[in-house]
């Protein structure tokens, strides 16, 4: 039998993982209309255009990393697996004229992303992302809005000090002058630089600036700074973002290398990371300003502006943190291990008013069942005997180690009084 697995870079999410995912995106959806952003979703796969326009041709993205799909009809890969969100939500903002609803129209979508990337740890080639866009507003109030909203999330996630690293990009007003600084530099030390950091400066030289070679790393630090070369709109709007990030209390940390190297990114670039963790598979996220993406879609110009954040990542932290898994609060267990029906009964009755209860449904002796129910971490044992032809049950907190006779008949409401002032007493962990 050939071994069969989960693809290269693709993962299993096991009901561990599924709990804090879970955690992690109710917490998204809670903070999303806590914001007065509305869930969009859109198709998993587009027509690859969408993403060579929208993400950009010269990107590793598009260059490397698209999973273009193939179709049974031989139609040349016109789909391909979407990489990222935001070319997606707007195409559909266009294709949906939803220029004529109330601007801004702010929108958040969690889903799966498809890179071919070479997989390591914290990269994979199907990833979770969570994302919200604010389309049709310049800012920089909103900017500010959405960073504080991406703080907030990391922050409860359990990341220990959230470091966001936050640079402008400038616009095609201003940006020009200063890439042709940035060439002036670097060409001077063009036979220095490896062949692809000399494919970049001919084609996309933002690029150089994420450059993992050490050379150019090197002569990076003394390199024209676009904050230099910022036209008057846009010292502006990186003043007033700035000042409306310091009225929510939120610290910046400067990063004038950090670009997003696509024309319609525009001003704003941020990411996150945890304090200390600077490597290159540990932004948590990050996002930006597109002001210039939405007319590539056929409409008028548009601004927008958005994040993704790395559920895989962000996971992987929050799970540090203690009681992920949910515990039943009562097993049913009975002293006649035959008694199936008897326990499996009362657990769905049980259910029926919104308590988590499971049966012990092994025909195995009491001791054992008690054992069983334990381990599974319930607060609560509902002991099944010859008192059920009373109505009544044995109570067992397994926790208090006391046990006392209950009723039947009110034993949902006791159950959850119990649980729900043990609970209180427990910081909500259970
Ligand atoms: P990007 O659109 O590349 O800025 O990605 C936004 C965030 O998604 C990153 O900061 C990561 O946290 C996460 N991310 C991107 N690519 C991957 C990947 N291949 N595997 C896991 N997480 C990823």
């Amino acid at each position: 039998m050939p071994k069969f697995q989960a693809p290269r870079g693709t993962r299993d999410l096991l009901p561990a993982d599924m709990s804090v995912f879970r955690r992690l995106e109710d917490n998204a959806r809670r903070l999303s209309a806590l914001y007065g952003y509305q869930p969009i979703e859109t198709p998993i796969f587009e027509d690859s255009a969408i993403f060579e326009r929208g993400v950009g041709e010269v990107t590793d993205i598009v260059e490397k990393e698209l999973f273009r799909v193939r179709t049974p009809g031989g139609d040349k890969d016109p789909w391909a697996l979407r990489p990222e969100p935001t070319a997606g939500i707007c195409r559909a903002y266009v294709e949906h004229g939803m220029q004529t609803l109330p601007q801004p129209v702010k929108v958040t979508m969690w889903g799966p992303m498809f890179r071919y990337d070479r997989p390591q740890a914290g990269r994979f080639r199907q990833f979770w992302q969570w994302d919200i866009e604010a389309i049709g507003d310049a800012g920089p109030a909103i900017d500010a809005e959405i960073i504080e909203l991406a703080y907030r999330f990391l922050h409860e996630a359990g990341v220990a000090n959230v470091e966001l690293h936050l640079n402008t990009i400038g616009d095609s007003n201003c940006r020009p002058r200063y890439i042709a600084a940035l060439v002036d530099y670097m060409a001077r030390f063009a036979t220095e630089l490896p062949e692809l950091e000399r494919h970049r400066l001919a084609k996309n030289p933002l690029r150089l600036l994420d450059s993992k070679n050490e050379r150019t790393v090197a002569l990076l630090a003394d390199s024209p700074r676009m904050a230099d070369y910022l036209c008057d709109a846009c010292r502006a709007h990186w003043d007033g973002l700035l000042s409306h990030l310091a009225a929510l209390g939120i610290p910046v940390t400067p990063a004038p290398l950090l670009v997003r190297g696509i024309d319609y990114y525009t001003r704003t670039a941020f990411e996150f990371y945890e304090h200390g963790e600077h490597g290159q598979q540990s932004a948590l996220g990050g996002g930006g300003r597109y002001d210039g993406l939405i007319e590539l879609f056929g409409a008028r110009p548009t601004p927008g502006v958005g994040f993704g954040l790395g559920v895989d990542r962000i996971a992987a932290v929050a799970a540090r943190q203690a009681g992920s898994t949910p515990h039943p609060v009562a097993v049913v267990v009975g002293a006649d291990p035959g008694a199936t029906e008897l326990r499996l009964k009362l657990a769905s009755d049980l259910r029926a008013v919104g308590i988590a209860a499971s049966a012990d449904l092994a025909p195995r002796k009491l001791s054992r069942q008690l054992e069983g129910a334990a381990r599974d971490g319930a607060h609560f044992a509902i002991v099944v005997g010859d008192e059920l032809d009373a109505g009544q049950v044995q109570l067992r907190d397994l926790e208090a180690g006391t046990q006392r006779v209950a009723n039947v008949a009110d034993l949902a409401r006791e159950l959850e009084r119990a649980h729900a002032s043990h609970r209180h007493g427990d910081d909500g962990k259970a």
